[in-house]
């Protein structure tokens, strides 16, 4: 390994022994960066790797709100502004118990590599709470997101700052958000926000954006591999707005999933997520608030395997999109015995570092990497802050033509970056040279801050 790179992945795993998801992608991205950074002395000498793994800026700030039963409560509210060097910070925001400043930060430094892959001009950001939305009324959501935009507003902006929805943050929320923040600055200025609703500003096929762009990711690997889509089988976890676009466009091109799963456990549903009545149903669970998976089998009358993950299923394709660190070793062991040919990240980092470099050792598994294949979520966002800062208004066929090129486009980048730099068909490694070019070319000319 690279001397300096070894040396910055060391300094960041000393310096933050309490933040392992952080350390983690570092240690990802990093160690596939050798052969560029070694063509690119002045790299080091202007320390280019450690001012890229420091925020530009991070922080915390109090969210106070009022139960239904007249009770206070207090969460951790938080924005990290990674990187601003190709635009401005573009990310979504996490409500869920388990955010804190490692989470925020794994999910900043991913979210700069992952928007300079789409090639649009937008910064790395994220941001969320440890507020957990479970079981909370529309109310007390309501009184949530107002007191989290009081906070946040005066560091938010369409050239500064634009939040999005993440886990725990849907249409719903963004809704709420953009209000408080109309309220508060007196302007309608809505390229602030993304994934809002239709009537106000936001782009249709955002909320699909995900889960389609996932797929035509996919669609270019078949292709590469002489495979159609077309009848193969596909195990997903999560049961969310990726999850759900997903089945949705996997039905349309003749794929079917198969598994869905929760923090409860996972549902087999060996005919498919595949008629409009189950799709329907995806939204439903979700929008009750209830996040048990057990509800679809219950519904539809399939099996439901409490306390376990779909991985030890045989399908053609694995595509896990629940959250992170969703698959470990011993995972990763059942899909290469399953003889999986296809293991397509979709969450953000759902693997650890030991079982993708597991996977991506089994000479007839292809992994496709979270970044690569995620990103035409946020690339559809930077569609509709076009679409707001021009006052106009796409067609659905427009936004999905744009997307499935953006998607196209991320895929052959990062083939391409592999190849040239020596490493062959690397996905992943791939895609981590063509999103960390980019922000190190605008980075290296803005000069040293
Ligand atoms: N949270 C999503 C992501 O991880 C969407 C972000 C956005 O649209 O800004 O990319």
């Amino acid at each position: 390994m690279n001397a300096y790179i070894n040396s910055v992945i060391e300094r960041v795993k000393k310096k933050y022994p309490e933040q392992p998801e952080f350390c983690q992608t570092v240690e990802e991205v990093l160690s596939s960066l050798e052969p560029v950074v070694e063509r690119h002395p002045e790299y080091e000498k202007v320390d280019l790797l450690n001012r890229m793994v420091e925020p530009e800026r991070m922080f915390t700030f109090r969210v106070v709100w009022q139960d239904d039963n007249g009770n206070w409560h207090t969460n951790t509210g938080y924005r990290c502004q990674f990187n601003g060097a190709i635009g401005p910070y573009k990310g979504g925001l996490r409500f869920q118990p388990n955010v804190n400043p490692s989470i925020m930060k794994f999910l900043g430094f991913e979210q700069t590599f992952k928007n300079s892959l789409t090639g649009l001009p937008i910064g790395g950001g994220k941001g969320g709470s440890d507020f957990d939305p479970t079981g909370k009324s529309d109310d007390e959501i309501l009184r949530f997101c107002q007191s989290f935009m009081q906070a946040l507003y005066r560091y938010i902006g369409p050239d500064v700052d634009v939040p999005a929805g993440d886990m725990g943050c849907g249409g719903r929320e963004i809704g709420y958000l953009f209000g408080e923040y109309r309220r508060l600055k007196g302007v309608f200025e809505n390229g602030v926000l993304t994934g809002k609703g239709f009537s106000y500003g936001g782009s249709l096929i955002r909320p699909e954006a995900t889960g389609y762009g996932s797929v035509y990711y996919l669609e270019n690997v078949l292709r590469d591999d002489g495979q159609d889509i077309k009848g193969k089988t596909i195990a997903c976890a999560g049961f969310g707005n990726v999850t759900w676009g997903i089945c949705k466009k996997a039905t349309e091109l003749g794929a079917k999933v198969v598994t869905l799963s929760g923090p409860d456990g996972y549902v087999y549903d060996p005919d498919g997520v595949n008629t409009p009545e189950k799709i329907a149903y995806l939204v439903t669970m979700r929008n009750s608030g209830r996040n048990k998976v057990q509800d679809y089998a219950d519904k539809f009358g399939v099996e439901f395997f409490p306390g376990e993950k779909p991985w030890g299923v045989k399908v053609d394709i694995c595509m896990p999109s629940a959250m992170q660190n969703d698959v470990h070793m011993e995972d990763a062991k059942k899909i290469a015995a399953n003889h999986v040919r296809y293991y397509i990240e979709v969450a953000n980092m759902p693997t650890t570092n030991e079982a993708l470099r597991f996977l991506m050792d089994q000479d007839d598994i292809i992994v496709a990497p979270s970044k690569a294949v995620n990103a035409g979520g946020v690339a559809t966002s930077a569609l509709e802050m076009s679409q707001n800062s021009e006052r106009l208004v796409w067609t659905e066929e427009e936004v999905d033509a744009q997307l499935r090129n953006i998607m196209n486009t991320i895929y052959k980048n990062s083939v391409d970056a592999a190849k040239r730099n020596g490493l062959g068909y690397n996905l992943v490694a791939g895609a981590n040279i063509a999103g960390f070019e980019r922000v190190a070319d605008a980075m290296m000319q803005q000069g040293v801050f």
